[in-house]
């Protein structure tokens, strides 16, 4: 699997580690019930998923990743963040 990495171009699996869904974090520093669901309850969908990788042996950036969780085509990724700038 190659990923396009938006500085680096297209580059190896072994090059990113994956942390998990892209959502978006609940808002307030204080534990609440959202902040719960967050941590530890999670879907795990069949199909397009928006995933946080991290290019630790390249760049050094962090990426927004669209993948099918079934074939693991990318669709895409952009830089972490980049989807707020807009
Ligand atoms: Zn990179």
């Amino acid at each position: 699997m190659r990923i396009p990495c938006p500085l680096c171009g297209m580059r190896d699996l072994r090059e990113f580690s994956v942390r998990g869904a892209a959502l978006p974090e609940p808002g307030g520093a204080e534990w609440s019930a959202a902040w719960d669901d967050y941590l530890h309850t999670r879907d795990n969908p069949a199909g397009a998923s928006r995933e946080f990788w991290y290019h630790g042996q390249g760049c050094g950036a962090w990426l927004v990743v669209t993948r099918d969780t079934v074939s693991h085509e990318i669709a895409g990724a952009q830089l972490a963040g980049a989807e707020d700038a807009s």
